[in-house]
């Protein structure tokens, strides 16, 4: 599962639990991003925060983990990338990519969309204020999966903590404390970078 996750919420970690129970799966691999491209010229808070929010987040579960395949990539992230380091790393593994309804609705304009069914299979699932659909996509290779609702946006998270209201039930309890750690998404913290 690839994201900004800046920060990571339960939204993210519901629809993760959940395909993989549904899909049977042995690990999922959350993927913060290096530079994500679909956010060029918006500010994102540095990797290594977004990674160790991912770590504390996922870490009480025994088949979530955490890459760093594409915040050591120099350069802007592609999917493409990321599946093809997945697989280089496991080569014997099937690889399923969870996108919400709102990114999956972008994936034909992502780099060598082409490529990417052959890599893995993608799997969209429900986000409130966002239609699922795979119009436009190949039938075979994307399935699409109802996941219980959670109005949850990073957006939403970086907004409330700017306003000083709570993030408390949106995010792990770990994360609010590392926010609060390291003063993240407060006005003039001094933590984001321009991509
Ligand atoms: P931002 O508001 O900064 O874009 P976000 O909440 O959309 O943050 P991302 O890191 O952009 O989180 O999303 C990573 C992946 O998780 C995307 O595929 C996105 O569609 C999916 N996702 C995010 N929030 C939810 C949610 N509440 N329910 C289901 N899927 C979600
Ligand atoms: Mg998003």
């Amino acid at each position: 599962m690839g994201g900004t996750f800046d920060p990571i919420h339960h939204g993210h970690l519901v629809a993760a639990s959940e395909v993989q129970s549904l899909f049977d799966l042995d690990e999922v691999v959350f993927v913060p991003t290096g530079q994500p491209w679909q956010k060029a010229g918006k500010r994102v808070t540095e990797a290594e925060h977004r990674y160790l929010m991912t770590v504390i987040a996922t870490a009480s579960n025994p088949r979530f983990t955490v890459s760093r395949v594409d915040i050591d990539r120099p350069g802007p992230t592609y999917t493409l990338d990321t599946l093809r380091d997945l697989k280089r790393q496991r080569p014997d593994a099937e690889l399923f990519f969870i996108t919400g309804a709102d990114a999956l609705a972008q994936i034909l304009s992502w780099k060598g969309v082409d490529q990417l069914w052959d890599l893995a299979k993608f799997i969209g699932v429900t986000r409130p204020g966002h239609e699922l659909t795979d119009e436009g996509l190949p039938e075979d290779e994307v399935e699409l999966q109802e996941v219980p609702a959670m109005a949850i946006s990073s957006t939403d998270c970086r907004e409330r903590v700017a306003n000083g209201e709570p993030v408390w039930y949106l995010v792990p309890d770990g994360v609010v404390q590392y926010i609060g750690k390291y003063n993240l998404y407060r006005p003039g913290a001094g933590e984001l970078q321009e991509v």
